[in-house]
């Protein structure tokens, strides 16, 4: 094992670089995965916020493969629900079952959609590129209630394959009748089998990495010392680091050693944030769906998704389940106590769940950084704290490393090309090994170890 290079965070983009760096990865949590990762209660699995994988990426299935993940194909069923009716995804080809005169206006303000070769956010993208009607019908709606801000303050680099930019003739056929068309990167995706979730990635990935250390939280790096503390108040040392840890947080890790301008444009960074409504029903079969988008601001949640459609083993037999993504901000709160309840309740409006239905199971899961927003001040500060933490020999990325709307491949990929910088890097870095203290060694706990099921979830009683 590598012990000159360390790997900060064991979700699925730390989790590759420690393997192909072969380095150890220390991580806060009590199991690996992060977002990726799935939680086991009462014989239901829930991932956290639905995960599907998309990837086209060669080199990531043959790492799957390499590892033994095994995964079945799916032909997407996915819908959208607006002024009460399902139409299939995307929206932008499927206006077929919404009321005529909305029909008519997407369709005719598609066709006379603007002309602008360079616009300059997100809403004038959609302007451009779907026209006033599909972007005011469904997809400015959605994306406030998603984002939690504005379309006008969101850029539109992230768009390219994750908004389908239809064609004139997929435009007008969709208006005409309703086909589950398999346009975009999801049309068909792979999940893994086994009824272990999406965190049969991850878990896969920790039984290959060196050493993974469970529930241990770094609480400062001093650079100049090359070293991690961690919550307990053991050090180790480093002579290169790999940290996936969010921007913000590392560089509050680093405290006075970043400079002002650094830690003033981290704090501008802002994700949404997604409490996850994860609901056990006592009835089999209860959509042939895999996931469903709600743009209306009267619904509680944005998606929701069908686990057993994904793997019928995350469900115990005669059963179903449900998980509603609900986003919030500070300028969008949500009622802790109610939620629940409101969900349930917006699934009997919209005909998913019956009144009668009996819900044998209701838990939540908050991710606090989900989606890191695309607006002005992004970039900048995202290069600018990167570039200051690579003169430090920290390399960052990941999802929230490099504060990025990666998807799962792209992470995985973040953490291989990671491990590469920093095994070139510890080429020029300071000489003196620094090794980790003897007792934390001797407490790394690896796969055999590690609890599944208790963190993030919060089972209601
Ligand atoms: C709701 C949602 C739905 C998604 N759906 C999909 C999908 O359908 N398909 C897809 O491909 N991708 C999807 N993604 C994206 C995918 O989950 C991520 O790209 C990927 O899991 C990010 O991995 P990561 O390792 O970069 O980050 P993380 O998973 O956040 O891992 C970072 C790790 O660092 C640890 N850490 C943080 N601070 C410290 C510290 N101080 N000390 C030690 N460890 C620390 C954390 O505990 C965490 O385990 C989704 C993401 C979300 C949020």
């Amino acid at each position: 094992m590598n012990e000159n290079i360390v790997v900060l965070g064991a979700g699925l983009t730390g989790l590759c670089a420690a393997l192909r760096a072969n380095a150890p990865a220390y991580e806060a949590a009590d199991s690996v995965g992060g977002v990726a990762a799935s939680d086991r209660v009462d014989g239901f699995v829930f991932d956290r916020g639905i995960h599907v994988l998309q990837t086209r990426n060669q080199q990531v299935l043959d790492l799957l493969d390499e590892i033994g993940v095994q995964t079945a194909v799916h032909e997407r069923n996915a819908h959208i629900y607006s002024h009460d009716c399902y139409t299939p995804y995307p929206f932008q080809i499927n206006t077929a079952g919404l009321p005529l005169p909305l029909r008519i206006r997407c369709v005719w303000d598609f066709l006379r959609r603007e002309e602008n070769e360079e616009p300059a956010n997100y809403e004038e993208w959609m302007y451009a590129n779907l026209g006033r009607g599909l972007a005011q019908t469904f997809l400015i709606p959605y994306s406030e209630k998603f984002w939690g801000v504005p379309p006008a303050e969101l850029t539109h680099d992230w768009t390219g394959n994750r908004v389908p930019k239809p064609s004139t003739s997929q435009v007008l056929r969709g208006a005409l009748w309703n086909r589950n068309t398999p346009v975009g990167t999801n049309a068909t995706f792979r999940y893994p089998v086994n009824g272990r979730g999406y965190a049969a990635i991850a878990d896969a990935l920790m039984r290959r990495a060196p050493a993974v250390y469970l529930s241990h939280r770094a609480t400062a790096i001093d650079p100049l010392r090359r070293r991690i503390r961690f919550q307990d108040g053991r050090e180790v040392g480093y002579r290169v680091l790999i940290s996936t840890v969010p921007l913000p947080h590392v560089i509050d890790l680093l405290a006075d050693f970043a400079p002002a301008e650094v830690r003033e444009a981290v704090g501008r960074l802002r994700t949404n944030s997604i409490l996850v409504v994860n609901l056990g029903v006592a009835r089999a079969n209860l959509s042939d769906r895999h996931w469903v988008h709600f743009p209306g601001k009267d619904i509680s949640f944005f998606r929701i998704s069908f686990p057993a459609n994904f793997d019928p083993a995350v469900v115990p037999p005669g059963m179903s389940s449900i998980s509603a993504e609900v986003a919030y901000s500070p300028d969008q709160p949500i009622d802790r106590a109610m939620i629940v309840e409101r969900v349930i309740a917006d699934l009997v409006k919209v005909g998913v769940l019956r009144p009668d239905d009996r819900i044998v199971l209701r838990a939540t899961s908050d991710i606090p950084l989900a989606y890191c927003i695309y607006d002005k001040a992004r970039k900048g500060a995202a290069r600018l704290a990167g570039d200051w933490l690579i003169e430090q020999d920290i390399v960052t990325c990941g999802r929230y490393g490099l504060w990025a709307y990666f998807w799962s491949d792209e992470a995985m990929m973040s953490g291989l090309n990671a491990a590469g910088k920093a095994l070139r890097l510890l080429k020029q870095a300071p000489a003196e090994p620094p090794c980790p203290a003897p007792a934390i060694r001797a407490e790394a706990r690896h796969v055999a170890a590690v609890r599944r099921g208790q963190a993030g979830t919060e089972q209601c009683r």
